[in-house]
């Protein structure tokens, strides 16, 4: 049972970020819900003040800055407009389609990329997604702005690297450099993905050799992560080369070893390894334009 709180509704981050200084360890933020209402009716956290970071003017815009060529995303911004924006879709197609795929509709509708992020439930998609694109986040706290790479923003199975009294504000997403194709594939029987690989890889047009490969794995371990050992056997590479065994082979097992996948309901780290594996060879043969 949801016992009472007080629900503050702020129109500024500053202000957000007044009433968590006053209020301390009694409030939390919260966005669409889907994630804190559920701990705190199931009594596993109880806050006495929630503070409506939806209330908060511009942490749901989203827009492309051409100038920059980087998509900014407001912390408030639900996932199902990013699934349906015209702009993500253009521009940023693998993000649409991976929102597609977050959840149900029903949480798509209300559930924040901000909220997802924040709550560092290592079970998730846009965290592992996010990190091919070297993307960054803003937050807005009692000491000012900063911006933290996504690389360094989840800090372990609900853990992130933000301080106390600080509102993420935005995520940057820079677009991938001019022939870059990326993929992302997921697999999982639960609600959520068991675990979720990324794979972008930078084509020379006149050599079809790999000049710059990414790869991100997400809910296997303890947080999202790149696996820069995995890049550099994929990086080189012909696209015959890329399905052959002698490639994937060693950048499924670095992948896996990246990872650093652990033993969770959803399965044991090594059933997670051998799924690392998989995914990772359906994604370099979408993003290499193989199938
Ligand atoms: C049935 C179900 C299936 C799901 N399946 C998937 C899936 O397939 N893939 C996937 O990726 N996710 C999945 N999810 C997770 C879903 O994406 C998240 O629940 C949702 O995005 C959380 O957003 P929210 O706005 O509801 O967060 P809230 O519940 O409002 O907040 C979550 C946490 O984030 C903090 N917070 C929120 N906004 C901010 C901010 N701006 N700054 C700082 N802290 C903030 C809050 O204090 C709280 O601790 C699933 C969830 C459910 C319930």
């Amino acid at each position: 049972m949801l016992r009472p709180f007080r629900l503050h509704e702020p129109e500024t981050v500053a202000d957000a970020v007044g009433l968590l200084g006053q209020y301390g360890e009694e409030a939390s933020l919260y966005a669409g819900g889907t994630e804190l209402l559920l701990a705190m009716k199931e009594g596993l956290l109880h806050y006495g003040h929630l503070v409506n970071v939806k209330t908060v003017g511009g942490l749901s815009d989203l827009r492309y800055d051409e100038g920059a060529g980087v998509l900014r995303i407001g912390s408030g911004v639900i996932h199902r407009t990013l699934e349906r924006s015209a702009i993500v879709a253009a521009d940023f197609p693998l993000i649409a389609q991976t929102e597609a795929g977050v959840a149900n509709v029903r949480v798509r509708n209300v559930g924040t990329i901000g909220g997802n992020l924040c709550f560092g439930e290592p079970h998730s998609d846009p965290g592992a997604l996010l990190l091919l694109y070297n993307a960054t986040a803003t937050a807005q706290g009692p000491s000012g702005i900063r911006t933290i790479p996504l690389s360094e923003f989840a800090a372990g199975p609900f853990e992130t690297s933000l301080e106390e009294g600080e509102v993420l504000t935005e995520i940057t997403v820079p677009r991938f450099p001019t022939g870059m194709t990326g993929a992302y594939e997921k697999f999982g029987y639960h609600a959520r993905p068991t675990v979720g690989v990324g794979v972008a890889l930078r084509m020379d047009a006149s050599t079809g050799v790999v000049t710059e490969a990414r790869v991100s794995v997400g809910s296997a371990g303890p947080k999202p992560v790149r696996v820069p050992q995995a890049e550099e056997i994929l990086a080189g590479k012909t696209s015959a080369e890329l399905s052959s065994a002698a490639v994937l082979r060693p950048a499924a097992r670095s992948a896996a070893q990246g990872a650093d996948p652990i033993d969770d309901f959803h399965g044991s780290a090594e059933y997670k390894e051998h799924l690392v594996g998989v995914l990772l060879g359906r994604a370099v043969r979408t993003a290499s334009g193989a199938v």
